[in-house]
């Protein structure tokens, strides 16, 4: 298949303006368009199509039994293909647009190949001019998961969202770098109103916590599932977000770290923070230390982290470690990220 790249800086414009609509034609022509968002970049087709939505598991490699999110562009847009309840307009009145995913029970009008057959669905309405205006221009909800090859991590800029898309899809939009860097929170609604942590992200437990004082966080959030372990949201039980190169987390003061890191045979890269690049210099050559910004910095860190763990895969390295990141605020999402990108190889070092 022949794939289409356009760069969009400014919607506004009338080249984008025109490119924009091409790209909504596309989908709901049936389509497949990558286009950026806040959060990662997105792979997306007509939500309410199934021979659409059945493009979008092929183009990744996408196991068919992990459901896709849909996105909208207004909030209110969702009494369309959910039933919503109070709690849902608590959540869009203060973090619509924006980095959150909610899952309710879905209409009909939702094929169950988008929802992999689940009587729920999950609704998000991003935040990114380019997302909205490709939404508004498709005319239908735009079903997305991450525009990666299944397993990989998600692309936060175009070159990886075109590396790992092109000849995949119709149209690949440019929109720069995504300003988040880690998929959207995800939040299950249940029955009684309360809450539900599928996948942490940019709107944080403490956030949501303004709105909701029940919120119960998914087991497969902060480790690993046991084996049988029924899982809330599919996508959690699958390898994720990993690098080709083995990447181990080291729970340890810098000190402990950099003697376990001297210790190691073999092409060793680091991920670590500002502060700690010149101690590493000293072990390690330049071309494999990457900079993740400096230690309290998390929302930098979270930008870089899945582009990292792709440079790092670059350098051919036979191992790469990071610091064990803590898991509070935004934290949580790293953190979550962080572990499964390792297969929870977490080693403490005493
Ligand atoms: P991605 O599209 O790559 O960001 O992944 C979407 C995530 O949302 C996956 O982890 C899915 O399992 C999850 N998801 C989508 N729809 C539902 C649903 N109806 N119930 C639970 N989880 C869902
Ligand atoms: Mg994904």
């Amino acid at each position: 298949m022949q794939t289409e790249a356009v760069i969009i800086d400014d919607i506004s414009d009338k080249k984008s303006q025109n490119a924009l609509k091409k790209a909504g034609q596309t989908i709901r022509n049936g389509g497949l368009v990558v286009f950026p968002t806040e959060t990662v970049y997105g792979l997306g087709a007509d939500a309410t199509s199934v021979q659409a939505a059945e493009k979008i598991y092929k183009a990744k490699g996408r196991p068919s039994d992990n459901p896709l999110i849909i996105h909208i562009h207004e909030p209110a847009l969702a009494e369309k293909y959910t039933y919503t309840t109070p709690m849902f307009y608590k959540i869009a009145d203060a973090f619509m647009p924006g980095p959150i995913t909610v899952i309710m029970k879905a209409k009909d009008i939702i094929p169950k190949t988008v929802t992999a057959g689940l009587d729920t669905v999950a609704v998000r309405c991003p935040l990114h001019p380019v997302a909205r205006e490709l939404i508004k221009k498709a005319g239908v909800p735009i079903a997305a998961p991450s525009a990666n090859l299944s397993g990989s991590p998600s692309p936060t800029c175009f070159k990886y969202a075109y590396a790992d898309m092109n000849e995949r899809v119709d149209m690949i939009i440019d929109g720069g770098d995504c300003d988040i860097g880690l998929e959207s929170t995800i939040v299950k609604i249940e029955e009684d109103e309360s809450l539900t942590l599928l996948r942490p992200g940019a709107v944080t437990v403490e956030d949501l916590n303004m709105l909701c004082d029940d919120i119960k966080i998914s087991d497969a959030v902060l480790s690993a599932l046991k084996e049988g372990q029924t899982v809330l949201s599919p996508g959690m039980k699958y390898k994720h977000y990993a690098p080709k190169t083995p990447f181990s987390l080291l729970k340890g003061s810098l000190e402990k770290r950099f003697e376990y890191i001297s210790s190691q045979n073999g092409r060793v890269a680091v991920i670590c923070y500002d502060e700690e690049v010149s101690s590493f210099e000293r072990i390690i050559p330049t071309e494999l230390i990457f900079n993740f910004g400096k230690k309290d910095d998390l929302q930098k860190q979270a930008k870089l982290l899945f582009t990292l763990l792709r440079d790092v895969d670059k350098t051919e390295a036979d191992a790469v470690f990071a610091a064990l990141p803590d898991a509070s605020g935004i934290g949580m999402a790293l953190y979550n990220r962080m572990i499964r990108a390792a297969g929870h190889r977490i080693i403490t070092l005493n």
